[in-house]
């Protein structure tokens, strides 16, 4: 390769060079056109896309060969850009294919055909090259690092923990079982667990980023068999409270952060995130009740907020608070895990709320193992069972609590994407294990 690829500089980079100056780029031919005495490549790299253009009558010759999507080297002249979009150019000195893409591809990565999402994640790596996606997925990575600045700032211990496990702790429905050396495994459901044991290690805060596994049949736009779940679990708290204000501050926190790191992808998808104002709402799970008899749906203490009820509250929640962020608060225990605390039917478990969608659920966790013990009785389980569970509650457990969330889910709330796959790089559901 005559063009060195060390010298290589990004289509923003081109953006503030000056006019005149030689420079070496790289990347994909996006649009390829030849006009007889003129040629354009569009080409598109992590930061865009620039515009080559060439009067040489070699050069166009070669150009003319190019396949839509070949990767190639270029090196050329900058200059200021006639088209109406204004910016720098590069006229071409000299290009070198790196790969030669066949001429047709499966699908139109341009955005200029519409696409239908299974097809489109049947070739999501090509998918992936369209812009709007990488901004996606650069969000993305931005949300878990800004996550990471907020909680290392505030005295969290980040930590990995197994994903093969012997039990589950969310209900024996959504596991996944294989084959351990003749054993039963299972896929982890959540960190609930492991996080409750470091806290009686006493590492005091603790907080994973990491996946989780539900064997969930359903084919909803906000359920994956495989998520990046957010667990986060603190110690010594008053109530769940306490929980609830760590949430909310990481929340506004994080869309503030994005909207400064993340500008122009932000932009580039048309996206304004909105930030709520602090603190969040609490909305009892009785206000809930209160706020959907008015618009006469009748469900009694104890009941299950529906999916569709769920986005009524959303919507009425939204007219009296002003607010498309909020808590559901003390839920019946009826409806939350054996782990929560309660204050006789009342639990201290929390659902943290976005646009009437669940985002994180969350609570205080009971500490003390003779009334956990009855809890798991209470829920027709046996406590021999949860043996692995109780053991570390009889050397010292703090009071403590915390929640999980889903950043697939979140990444889909915050940019408004219509399906959660679409925040996924390579979504996992019933139907699809590839790519
Ligand atoms: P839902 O009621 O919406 O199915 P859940 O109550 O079963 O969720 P939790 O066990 O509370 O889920 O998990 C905590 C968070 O993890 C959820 O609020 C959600 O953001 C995320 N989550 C749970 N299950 C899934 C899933 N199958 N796919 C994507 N995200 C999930
Ligand atoms: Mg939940």
């Amino acid at each position: 390769m005559a063009l060195d690829l060390h010298k290589r500089i990004l289509s923003a980079e081109v953006q503030s060079s000056k006019a005149g100056s030689q420079v070496i780029v790289a990347g994909w031919a996006s649009e390829v056109k030849s006009l007889g005495k003129i040629a354009f490549i569009k080409l598109r790299d992590r930061e865009g896309y620039l515009q080559l253009v060439s009067t040489d009558f070699k050069l166009i010759g070669r150009i003319s060969k190019l396949t839509n999507e070949s990767v190639i080297i270029a090196s050329g002249k900058v200059q200021k850009s006639k088209a109406k979009a204004g910016g720098n150019e590069l006229e071409l000195k000299d290009f070198e294919v790196l790969s030669l893409a066949e001429p047709k591809l499966p699908i139109d990565m341009s955005g200029k055909i519409e696409t239908d999402l299974s097809k489109r994640l049947d070739y999501r790596v090509l998918d992936l090259k369209n812009p709007k996606n990488l901004a996606i997925f650069k969000i993305r990575s931005q949300a878990n690092a800004s996550t990471r600045d907020f909680l290392l700032a505030n005295g969290f211990i980040e930590m990995q923990t197994p994903k093969l496990v012997a039990a589950g702790t969310e209900g024996g429905a959504t596991l996944f079982q294989a084959d351990y050396y003749g054993k039963k495994v299972f896929l982890s459901q959540s960190q609930q667990l492991y996080k409750q044991y470091l806290l009686a290690a006493g590492f005091d805060r603790v907080f994973e980023i990491g996946p989780s596994f539900r064997a969930e049949k359903s084919h909803t736009m906000r359920h994956l068999t495989e998520f990046t779940h957010f667990d986060f679990e603190m110690a010594f708290i008053k109530d769940e409270d306490d929980v609830l204000k760590v949430l909310e501050q990481w929340f506004v926190f994080l869309l503030k952060d994005l909207k400064v790191k993340c500008k122009k992808e932000l932009e580039l998808l048309g996206t304004a995130l909105e930030i709520p104002k602090l603190p969040f709402p609490r909305v009892t799970y009785e206000e809930c009740l209160k706020l959907l008899s008015t618009i006469s749906v009748k469900l009694k203490f104890g009941n299950d907020i529906g999916t569709d009820d769920e986005k009524k509250v959303g919507e009425l929640v939204k007219k009296k608070y002003k607010t498309n962020s909020y808590f559901i608060t003390k839920y019946p225990f009826g409806l939350k895990p054996f782990y929560i605390m309660t204050d006789g039917e009342v639990s201290r478990g929390f659902d943290f709320e976005y646009e009437g969608e669940e985002l994180a659920s969350g609570g205080q966790r009971e500490h003390r193992v003779d009334i956990l013990t009855k809890q798991i009785k209470g829920k027709g389980l046996n406590p021999k069972d949860f043996e692995f569970y109780l053991m570390p509650f009889r050397y010292g457990m703090p009071p403590h609590g915390g929640f999980g969330l889903g950043i697939d889910r979140l990444i889909r709330y915050i940019l408004k994407l219509e399906n959660i796959r679409e925040a996924v790089l390579f979504p996992r559901d019933p139907e699809r294990l590839m790519p």
